[in-house]
């Protein structure tokens, strides 16, 4: 076998797709890839083969039929083709599943210009004017080219004649097969092999890989793939699949076609993928909060009903109660889960938000965001972007002149600019993502509803009791989404063995915000971090903030915390003289707001099954050193979920959190890969057994 002939990689980034036109008498017309020596798919037509090949060899549509979600799973992405040809079939079915999720992982993606090209160039098979609208969208859809996992909605407003929550979702996971297909998280009914020729391309086929797909496949899963290769078959019976020949296509004699029926299935881990029976698809979300509005809006779209609850008689009252807050990614030279799950984050926040800011749906600004870096050189930071291999649609460095410039203010230092960052008003953020799941039909809203105990009922139901013990509403899957107080409730559950205590901290912000007719102050064209931030609202007002005070319950609005914030903002430039003394400035009358944030000692959120506390052992047996097999709160008809400590990040979390917490309750595939998953367990604050 030859190995393929990849340039090595310079960076830890990925290398887009090269096209080429294929050699003489090689399938003239096909894309080739002139570093794997091999077509994108038969001459005899992309769509065709994937109808024949993947749809039917898969039993599709038919096995989609009544279902509420059909989830695929494809190994090369390539072109697209096989997607779009499944979001056309899907389209086209009257009987089409409710939610449909494409995952796919791709090495090297296609540059968004030559997918372009590519879909406009070439016939799609087929003349219908629907496919090339359908590959247009893939093509605006096609995100910044960074390596995990980005989530492409499609046909989210429904279809004409369907209910409201179809829709398509693509999970593109941009990276090696090797790093990624052992880091999805899903439960996978069909599965599309598609790489290049074994002999081109074995790292695609690789038996070790193959061969361990029954961790991934659902009951009842099916795999199809043009290649007969001995190597694939034996790997896809061991992996539990009974293996079969069928007619190939396009001058292929026969292809392979593959049901999963394995001699042994393993239960699930505590912390693993669980099914949700449809009889217990309800959720109690405590706290609407962005935290409980994303939990809510993630549920609904994936099926569930969602009783939100708030002592406040209207969503987003408490920390995203002010008037903006920014979102975006961060550098960090090792790219750890840190900065992936950041850029993962922001990535969702913008997909999702991005067009509700542009139709005005949602104050903010969407443009940008600068975030200041004076420890590294202009000289250091290019050379960690190349290290990186970041591309320039997520990250950039200015310089100084350059970022003052895009500021439009005198700036101390060059910044990162993140396209994907920018700001938004967090109540109209909150108030989008209900007005999404109240179009379900599957939200129902409590205000005024102040939880102060949870408890699981003998039925297995979860109960809220208020203050005096009255019972508030049931449920039999609980989501504690109210920020520090989380910790209070999961201390008041009784259950025979108690859930771990969260360490979750409020900490104190004060913002303050200066008239948009201030003589002095300048606000920026686009939203300034870095020890401290300044943003321009949408009426011209200048926001500054925030403080980050702990231990502190003061609710009232100070003015020493003003002129720490006023302080930081002149460092920014965002006053017209002195940067580092307000003397001589007339400030005017000063604005601010006071909220608390709930803080975790590691300052990521936590998202998934409430943990159990590991006084549970009393003694006995060994508390497990990974964080998946924590016991949890949890059955086979519901348990106790938490979303919190978004810190002072709420807005670029939120949607990646709610997101990840319809996973863990409902089932959905991981819309992060599983290092980033467990870093946001909050299971993982009980891996050390307490000293006895
Ligand atoms: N399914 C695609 C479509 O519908 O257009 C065609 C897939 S093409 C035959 C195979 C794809 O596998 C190429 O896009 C290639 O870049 C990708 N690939 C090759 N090696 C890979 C690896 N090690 N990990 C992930 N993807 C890889």
């Amino acid at each position: 076998m030859s190995s393929p002939k990849v340039s090595p990689d310079s960076h830890s980034g990925l290398t887009p797709a090269i096209l080429a036109e294929s050699p003489t008498g090689h399938a003239p017309g096909v894309p080739y890839s002139p570093v794997f020596d091999d077509v994108y798919h038969s001459a005899a037509g992309a769509w065709a083969q994937a109808r024949h090949v993947f749809l039917s060899g898969n039993g599709l549509p038919g096995r989609w039929q009544g279902r509420e979600r059909f989830v695929i799973l494809e190994t090369g992405f390539g072109l697209g083709n096989n997607f779009l040809a499944t979001w056309a079939a899907w389209r086209a079915d009257p009987q089409r599943c409710t939610r449909l999720v494409f995952i796919s992982i791709e090495k090297h993606p296609l540059l968004q210009s030559d997918l372009v090209r590519v879909h406009q160039e070439r016939a799609l098979d087929t003349d219908e004017a629907e496919a090339q609208g359908m590959a247009a969208r893939l093509c605006q859809a096609w995100p910044s080219l960074t390596p995990g996992m980005h989530t492409l909605d499609f046909d989210e407003s429904g279809l004409p004649g369907a209910g409201p929550r179809t829709g398509v979702t693509l999970l593109l996971g941009l990276g090696d097969i090797a790093t990624l297909l052992p880091a999805i998280v899903a439960s996978v009914d069909a599965f599309f092999l598609d790489g290049f020729a074994p002999a081109k391309n074995p790292a695609m086929w690789d038996e070790g890989l193959i061969s361990r797909l029954n961790r991934l496949a659902a009951p009842g899963a099916t795999a199809a793939t043009w290649s007969v290769a001995r190597g694939v078959r034996d790997a896809l019976t061991q992996a539990g699949f009974r293996v079969e020949k069928v007619q190939g296509f396009g001058g292929k004699r026969d292809m392979t076609q593959a049901v999963f029926e394995p001699r042994f299935t393993p239960p699930p881990l505590p912390g693993g993928l669980w099914p949700a029976p449809a009889e217990t698809r309800h959720a109690m979300v405590i706290g609407a909060g962005l935290a409980g509005c994303a939990a809510a809006w993630a549920l609904t779209r994936d099926g569930w009903r969602v009783t939100l609850m708030d002592r406040h008689e209207a969503p987003a009252q408490e920390a995203s109660g002010n008037p903006g807050g920014l979102f975006h990614s961060i550098v960090h030279a090792s790219d750890g889960v840190h900065a992936r799950a950041h850029r993962a984050a922001a990535l969702q926040t913008m997909a999702l938000a991005g067009p509700w800011v542009r139709s005005g749906r949602v104050d903010g600004q969407c443009e940008g965001l600068l975030r200041l870096e004076p420890r590294l050189t202009d000289q250091q930071a290019h050379q960690r972007l190349a290290a990186l291999g970041l591309p320039s649609d997520h990250v950039q460095w200015l310089d100084r002149p350059s970022a003052s410039q895009r500021a439009g203010l005198d700036l101390p230092s060059g910044a990162w600019l993140f396209a994907q960052g920018g700001w938004l008003h967090p109540a109209g953020y909150a108030q989008a993502l209900l007005e999404e799941a109240r179009q379900t039909g599957l939200l129902q809203w409590q205000g005024q509803c102040h939880v102060r105990q949870v408890r699981r009922q003998e039925d297995g139901l979860w109960q809220a009791l208020d203050a005096e013990g009255r019972p508030l509403a049931d449920a039999p899957t609980l989501v504690l989404a109210n920020a520090s107080h989380i910790t209070g409730l999961l201390a008041s559950a009784t259950s025979e063995i108690p859930p771990l205590a969260l360490p979750l901290t409020p900490i104190r912000g004060q913002i303050t915000w200066l008239a948009a007719d201030h003589a002095q102050a300048h606000p920026p064209a686009l939203p300034v971090a870095g020890g401290g931030y300044v943003l321009r609202l949408k009426d011209g007002r200048l926001l500054c903030g925030a403080t980050t005070q702990h231990h502190d319950d003061d609710p009232t609005v100070r003015a020493t915390d003003h002129t720490h914030n006023l302080t930081q903002a002149g460092r920014l430039g965002a006053w017209s003289h002195s940067p580092t003394t307000l003397d001589g400035i007339d400030i005017g009358p000063l604005h601010g707001r006071v909220g608390w944030r709930a803080s975790t000692s590691d300052r990521l959120p936590m998202v998934g099954a409430a943990p159990l506390s590991p006084h549970a052992l009393n003694g006995t047996g060994r508390w497990p050193d990974q964080v998946r097999r924590i016991p949890r709160l949890r059955d086979a008809q519901g348990g106790l979920y938490v979303i919190g400590g978004l810190g002072s990040r709420g807005i670029t979390w939120a949607a990646l959190a709610g997101r990840l917490l319809s996973h863990w309750v409902s089932g959905a595939p991981c819309p992060v890969e599983v290092d980033l998953r467990d870093a946001l367990d909050p299971a993982r604050f009980a891996l050390k057994p307490p000293a006895h």
